[in-house]
């Protein structure tokens, strides 16, 4: 079985369904076994292509996620778990036949509820903000711990007032524009084949590009 073989099917079914495929599921699609399904999930998983929980069940394939992290995306005719705000925001660019999807999500800091339409042309409109707990060098320890602390908030107040309660201090903070456009074209290519992930110089010049800046980035 070729791996970007089960590296697409994976994404796909996340891309048209909005949930994880299994592993008979994968092995059907594939004409293979589960056992070498498990193997190339596996192998996928080192190359940081997707994330498995300890029984090897796809918990993320980013931006796409298998369990709730705070956010929903619905779509003209599809749901998903969003991820963490990065990948919530990331959805509409990596789909864009499904129109502005509407994200929705609630503040950490006072679990106010709040939602916006996302499309590819232009921002949302809000003077909300995105919070990045961990700091980039640092987000595959545990990126899912990482995906459930990037999240949005009704603005800095509540991320103080969050971070105080969790006694530790607040991360990094952008606006809605600057996390609409970090988001825009990180995943680029994921859903055809041959993607290659940037290397690190690549992915500091997007970052760079998008008005993000110091060392949280490794910039
Ligand atoms: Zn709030
Ligand atoms: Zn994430």
């Amino acid at each position: 079985m070729d791996s970007e073989d089960l590296r697409l099917a994976v994404y796909r079914t996340f891309a048209a369904t909005g949930r994880e495929p299994g592993p008979a599921e994968l092995a059907a699609q594939l004409r293979t076994g589960t056992d070498e399904v498990g193997v190339g999930l596996r192998e996928l998983a080192a190359q940081r292509h997707v994330v498995l929980d300890d029984d090897g069940r796809i918990v993320m394939a980013h931006p796409f996620s298998a369990v709730p992290l705070g956010f929903s995306v619905m779509g003209r005719d599809t749901l998903w778990w969003g991820g963490c705000a990065w990948d919530s925001f990331a959805l509409p660019h990596l789909l864009p036949d499904q129109g502005e999807m509407l994200v929705a999500t609630r503040c950490p800091g006072c679990d106010r509820p709040h939602a916006w339409n996302v499309g590819t042309s232009s921002p949302p409109p809000g003077d909300q903000v995105a919070h990045f707990h961990t700091p980039a060098a640092r987000m595959w320890d545990d990126v899912i711990r990482t995906c459930a602390h990037q999240r949005l908030f009704c603005g800095r107040e509540c991320v103080t007032d969050w971070a105080s309660r969790k006694g530790t201090e607040p991360g990094y903070i952008m606006d809605l524009s600057t996390l609409w456009r970090f988001a825009a074209g990180w995943y680029e290519g994921r859903l055809d084949r041959g993607y290659v992930r940037r290397d690190p110089a690549t992915a500091a010049d997007y970052m760079r590009s998008c008005g993000l800046s110091g060392s949280f980035w490794g910039l």
